[in-house]
């Protein structure tokens, strides 16, 4: 069923729509990126011509998408969008591509998951904004060159090392998003408390902010949680209120939820610290492979409970500590 930290989980899409920030100047945190893409995109406006393909990558959640979108509306241009997994064919991204208008923006999420016969052809469309059609079959094959309108690729990915070397060559701007700090993450559930009409009081927000796996799209979601809870209770959202919420969720103080604590415990216990494979702990959860990597593991690897090494994870003291156990000697470091 998925867990409520799960970014990738989807609910409350009108909501969500409702609460994504329209321009850079809405869009909290990630300053370095936000500032250099501001350049990027004012230097394009100022000649007139399509900006250069942009990949970004980090977690689900991190706000990809709606980083795509400003960019869109600050280039005042068309924005379409897409992902890997839905693309089957090379007919169906080459339909898409004869379909945008100049400089537009095309947003492909999990671009890592396109077939190969898909991406070959985005290579001439990236580079030359050209589409080459193969007509006829055998010997009497011939290429034909169709020329598509500039227009600039937006590629989601949850990690850069998933790209095949010759896509991630073709991406002028790589971008990679980082995990929010509470500081952010209050000010996006702040600003999104008042639009839902919620009464959220300051450390409320902060009290939600830094249980939210430092991820945009699970600090709303929990907000929308806890104003449930709030309501029921006829409270306003304030510290304890949130804090009652929150234990009900079994999130804990430092944002793990039970999954995160299920994966803790399988790699202290059920494999002694590791190393063990990301597949033998998926089974072990019954989870997806890339749910573990992509969605458990940065942040616990960020906060510090596990490394990855070459020859799988591996427990660090500090996931010992947590579940008052004493560090064996090999997981010291
Ligand atoms: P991704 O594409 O990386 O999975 P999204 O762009 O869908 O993430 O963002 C998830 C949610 O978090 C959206 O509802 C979005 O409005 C919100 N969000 C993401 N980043 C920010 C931000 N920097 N400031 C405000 N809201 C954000």
């Amino acid at each position: 069923e998925g867990h409520l930290n799960d970014p990738e989980r989807q609910s409350g899409d009108a909501l969500d729509r409702a609460l994504r920030p329209q321009s850079f100047a809405d869009y909290v945190g990630q300053e370095a990126i936000k500032a250099n893409l501001k350049v990027y995109v004012d230097a394009a406006k100022a000649r007139g011509e399509a900006l250069d393909h942009v990949l970004l990558f980090g977690p689900p959640g991190l706000g990809k998408t709606t980083l795509a979108q400003i960019v869109s509306k600050e280039l005042g241009v068309g924005f379409r969008s897409t992902s890997g997994p839905v693309i089957a064919k090379a007919g169906d991204l080459a339909a898409i591509l004869t379909n945008l208008e100049e400089n537009d923006v095309l947003f492909i999420d999990e671009i890592h998951r396109l077939p190969p016969a898909v991406e070959e052809i985005l290579y001439p469309a990236m580079e030359d904004y050209a589409l080459d059609i193969v007509i006829g079959e055998g010997p009497s094959a011939r290429s034909v060159r169709l020329d598509l309108a500039p227009f600039t690729l937006v590629g989601a990915t949850t990690r850069a090392g998933l790209l095949a070397n010759p896509l991630r060559d073709r991406f002028g701007i790589p971008m990679r998003l980082n995990f929010y700090e509470p500081k952010e993450l209050a000010r996006i559930v702040l600003a999104a408390g008042r639009k839902l009409g919620a009464d959220i009081s300051e450390d409320g927000a902060i009290e939600i902010a830094s249980r939210a796996r430092g991820t945009p799209r699970i600090a709303l979601r929990l907000l929308r949680r806890v104003r449930d809870f709030a309501e029921a209770e006829g409270a306003k959202i304030d510290k304890a209120a949130a804090s009652r919420a929150l234990l009900r969720l079994e999130i804990d103080e430092d944002g793990l939820d039970a999954l995160d604590r299920r994966y803790l415990s399988a790699l202290v216990k059920t494999y002694a610290g590791g190393p063990v494979g990301a597949d033998t702990l998926a089974a072990a959860l019954s989870e997806a492979r890339d749910a573990v990597e992509d969605v458990i593991e940065p942040f616990l690897m960020q906060k510090g409970y596990i490394a990855r090494t070459p020859r799988g994870r591996v427990a660090a003291p500090l996931a010992y500590e947590r579940m008052g156990l004493a560090v064996p000697d090999a997981n010291k470091q």
